[in-house]
């Protein structure tokens, strides 16, 4: 392929942005990797190339818009790391998408494919912008436009992008569709696994939009089995009633689970007799979000994470629970279904009060599992049903929670930590038989 992506902007300079007060996400990454690698005296040449991105893509491009007017969009692709295997990750359409962002994002991405064991490397990207904001047409013109600007930078044995916070199998089809008309026509069958999360009809896998839900899930039902806990005795509260807050809130009622209170960006909506998820999505798919849900009461942040509840599921985006909110939870069990909802001091407190956490790169692996397994059968033209794919998933999941468990009362240490040890441990041991080039 010798597309050229427009305008790309490559450095190697990792180094955290730096801000002033909070921490940016990536600094929090860092202080996360720089606990686990004390922890296991990480080799010193591998901690500073696991600290670092390889590659970080920045492209601007044009778009006309329905008005006839062109905007020009700024689109970000952060390859942290390939040691194990292609670039892999989503791709995230929202107005807080940036560089510091996508670094954090891309790194989870990296620990993650090492804790499951797939042969992954991490990678992230987006697009900052609200695509709420614009007609159908403009997000696939957008989309489209991006897809062409990223150009040979992803690839189907190379980058590979998947759904992410506001993006879906839709867009994943238009990222094909636009990736196969640059490429000569007797190759394009041979790059449908260019991205994953798919519809099924353009390659996807069965199984696919429920997995990250469906990890979460597998996990905390093996939590629930660790501490002798019956899973229909149990309330819950998810925040985010996307992909991943709603599939898990649907998946933990079908087996008894009560769920009592539910956040997304509209609003909190609580009732401690339970809430049906099925109505719930169908009432947030015409209203636009759970707010102002009838069959509710309404509540504010507050009102939301003070909520009676066994399990927390967030569910959206980052930072969540902080050294404000974690005192107001009142759960016995976080499970991470975003990717770093939980900040260094609310995860502090989290620990000091006694209250367990699946951290994220365990808790939501689910999602880049089954698109390894879409990735696989589109590489043999093969297509497993969703008793497969669901029994292959749970022997990845369960056994990464088994040895994040065994790994945590090895080193005595919380969960996160102990993940990002089994993570660590994986690509030291690759860099060390591989060595550095030249
Ligand atoms: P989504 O776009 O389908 O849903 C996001 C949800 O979060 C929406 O309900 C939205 O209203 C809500 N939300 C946004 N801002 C909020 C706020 N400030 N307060 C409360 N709610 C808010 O996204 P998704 O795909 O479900 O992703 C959710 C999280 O899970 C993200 O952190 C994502 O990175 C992570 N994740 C997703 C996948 C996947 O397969 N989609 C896999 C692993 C991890």
């Amino acid at each position: 392929m010798t597309v050229q992506a427009d305008n790309i902007a490559k450095s190697v300079d990792s180094e955290p942005r730096v801000t002033v007060g909070k921490p940016s996400l990536y600094q929090n990454v860092i202080r996360q990797f720089n606990k686990a690698a004390d922890l296991m005296r990480l080799d010193p040449d591998v901690r500073v190339i696991l600290a670092t991105t390889e590659n970080e893509i920045v492209v601007h491009f044009p778009v006309r818009m329905n008005n006839g007017r062109i905007e020009v969009f700024t689109g970000y692709r952060v390859q942290h790391n390939d040691a194990l295997g292609p670039f892999k990750g989503g791709l995230r359409y929202h107005p807080s998408v940036d560089l510091d962002e996508v670094r954090a994002l891309a790194s989870w991405m990296t620990w993650k494919s090492a804790i499951v064991g797939i042969p992954f490397g991490g990678a992230k990207g987006g697009i900052q912008f609200d695509p709420a904001q614009y007609s159908a047409i403009e997000v696939e013109r957008i989309t489209r436009r991006f897809a062409y600007a990223l150009g040979d930078n992803i690839g189907p044995e190379y980058d590979i992008p998947a759904p992410d916070v506001n993006t879906n199998a839709q867009i994943m089809a238009w990222i094909l569709d636009t990736y196969q008309s640059t490429v000569p026509p007797h190759e394009r069958q041979r790059n449908i696994h260019v991205v994953t999360g798919k519809p099924l009809a353009a390659g996807g896998s069965a199984g696919r939009d429920k997995a990250t839900g469906q990890g979460v899930v597998y996990n905390i039902l093996q939590w629930a089995q660790d501490r002798n806990l019956e899973i229909q005795d149990m309330t819950f509260m998810v925040q985010g009633f996307g992909n991943v807050g709603s599939w898990t809130a649907r998946l933990l009622v079908e087996l008894g689970a009560r769920l009592v209170a539910v956040e997304d960006v509209t609003g909190a909506t609580r009732n401690p007799d339970g809430i049906d998820p099925v109505d719930l999505l169908e009432y947030i798919r015409t209203h636009g979000g759970c707010g102002k849900y009838p069959k509710g009461r309404p509540g504010d942040r507050i009102e939301f994470f003070n909520v009676d509840a066994d399990i927390f599921i967030p569910a959206a985006l980052e930072n969540q629970i902080t050294a404000e909110s974690a005192p107001w939870l009142k759960v016995r069990l976080v499970a991470e279904g975003a990717n770093g909802p939980t900040d260094p001091e609310g995860d502090a407190i989290l620990e000091r009060r006694g209250i367990d956490v699946i951290p994220d790169i365990l808790c939501n692996s689910g999602g880049v599992v089954v698109s390894y397994f879409e990735w696989l059968q589109n590489k043999r033209s093969e297509f497993w049903d969703l008793d497969e794919v669901d029994t292959k998933l749970f022997k990845k999941m369960t056994s990464a929670y088994t040895r994040v468990r065994n790994t945590a009362r090895e080193f005595n240490t919380d969960w996160r930590t102990a993940a990002y040890i089994l993570a660590l441990t994986r690509l030291e041991t690759v860099y060390k038989e591989r060595g550095i080039f030249p």
